[in-house]
């Protein structure tokens, strides 16, 4: 994998940071261990992993995409590094993403965009585009990713690859460089379901560092994920989206999905339609609260604690300090994001947005709720289109957001949700993603369903 990333990784830029050193010692560790006769500690021993740069490792560099953190080296590992560690799971280093996780084609990173095995001139999606552009160029068998609004599923889908969303609180936000604290999640990304769930079941699980850490057992995802492959789904009920189609979808996607839905009958689902009337304001919802959220956590990079300093030279205040590096550290997007979540969160205009997006956000709840009541699964296209040329959406953020449209609900309930390929586009030959959607705890239904697709 090492040798792959040599060769493609000048092309693809999935990788901010190789760590050849640390991945080739983490590797012999477990050479060592199997000519000494041990077991090794997880059926991943020794397989290498692609890292999104948003979660923290110990002395190796981590920058969330962001000049704010160039040169930053944590000093500690986040809970998801450690358990990879612990595993055996040797780390090729740090993938591109979207700054501070913020966008949809990796086109927001401060250190320049990643680019789509399929088509070299187009987005591999966001925010971990990085992550999954390495597992379709073949540079690493399993990385890892984070979902706020779609940062895992998306850019699954428009890679061609698996990227699960786990339940809110399954996998630990410890060491998770905070965007939308009550959004964000960290999750598997492989080429198969199988492989996303052998992963799975590695870095999730209760951890006491992360307050909103779920105390209950992972979910049988392994387990669930070869009963999938055995092809039979019968006794599953499934649901179709209805809000998810229409105005704003390919033609192509459509069609896939369709054709997916079709498949699944096959496989002796029930398949039935389902309405979540306010799946559709979603996506307002998501752009005040994830903002909302953004300007209390960036707030840390107060040029004091971590990184970029500027106008360090004795005739600025501290103030001037912090303003100045604010300035030149923070992209365009996130200083778009500070300032709308500021605004949102100040006292006149709290209730108007932040609490009416909150309550949207509760609607939302009701509906998986209504709709989980039906049904054991919910189906959509992952998103609306294929992936887009570079530099298409840069200026027009709204046409950038409406990416995570189908994404966005399983967030803000905190459900868990994968995507799985789902072929070509009729239309342009370009990789399409099905949405598989489950209740909190139920990750393992992805699984089950996923991979007889799949
Ligand atoms: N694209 C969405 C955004 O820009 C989601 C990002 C994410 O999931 N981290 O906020």
């Amino acid at each position: 994998h090492l040798d792959r990333i040599a060769a493609v990784d000048g092309d693809v830029h999935a990788f901010l940071h190789v760590d050849a050193e640390g991945a080739l010692e983490a590797a012999r560790a477990v050479d060592a261990d199997i000519a000494a006769g041990t077991a090794p500690a997880s059926p991943l021993a020794g397989v290498p992993l692609a890292l999104k740069d948003v979660l923290t490792t110990k002395g190796v560099p981590t920058t969330c995409g962001s000049k704010t953190l160039e040169g930053w080296l944590p000093p500690y590992d986040a809970t998801v590094t450690r358990r990879l560690r612990e595993a055996g799971v040797p780390i090729l280093g740090k993938t591109n993403m979207d700054e501070f996780a913020m966008g949809s084609s990796t086109e927001n990173s401060a250190y320049g965009p990643t680019r789509n095995p399929w088509d070299l001139g187009r987005i591999p999606g966001g925010s971990g585009g990085g992550s999954s552009a390495s597992l379709a160029a073949y540079e690493a068998p399993l990385a890892i990713g984070t979902d706020t609004g779609g940062s895992i599923r998306q850019p699954a889908a428009v890679t061609a690859t698996v990227g699960v969303k786990p339940t809110y609180g399954g996998v630990s936000r410890y060491g998770l460089v905070a965007f939308s604290s009550s959004l964000d999640q960290a999750g598997p990304c492989g080429r198969t379901v199988l492989d996303a769930a052998l992963l799975h079941e590695v870095i999730a699980g209760h951890d006491p560092m992360d307050a909103t850490s779920v105390d209950a057992p992972v979910p049988a995802v392994v387990d669930a994920a070869r009963q999938g492959a055995r092809g039979d789904l019968s006794g599953v009920k499934v649901g179709v989206v209805r809000e998810f189609s229409g105005e704003g979808y390919q033609g192509g996607v459509l069609r896939s999905f369709e054709t997916a839905v079709a498949q699944l009958k096959e496989l002796g689902a029930e398949v039935v339609e389902v309405s979540c009337p306010n799946f559709t304001y979603a996506l307002p919802a998501y752009y005040l609260i994830a903002p909302s959220e953004c300007s209390s956590n960036l707030a840390r990079f107060d040029a004091m604690r971590y990184g970029l300093r500027v106008a360090d030279d004795g005739s600025h205040s501290a103030e001037e300090v912090m303003s100045l590096t604010r300035e030149e550290g923070f992209g365009a997007e996130v200083k778009r994001r500070v300032m709308l979540g500021t605004y949102a969160l100040s006292s006149g205009y709290y209730d108007a947005y932040y609490g009416s997006a909150q309550k949207v956000r509760t609607l939302i709840t009701r509906d998986f709720a209504a709709a989980f009541e039906q049904v054991d699964v919910l189906v959509s296209p992952t998103t609306p289109v294929t992936p887009f040329k570079l530099g298409e959406k840069v200026d027009d953020p709204l046409a950038m957001y409406l990416n995570d449209i189908c994404s966005i609900p399983a967030n803000l309930a905190g459900n868990a949700a994968m995507s799985v390929p789902s072929g070509l586009s009729e239309e342009d030959g370009l990789p399409v993603g099905l949405q598989i959607m489950a209740p909190a705890l139920a990750d393992d239904r992805l699984y089950r369903v996923g991979a007889a697709y799949e």
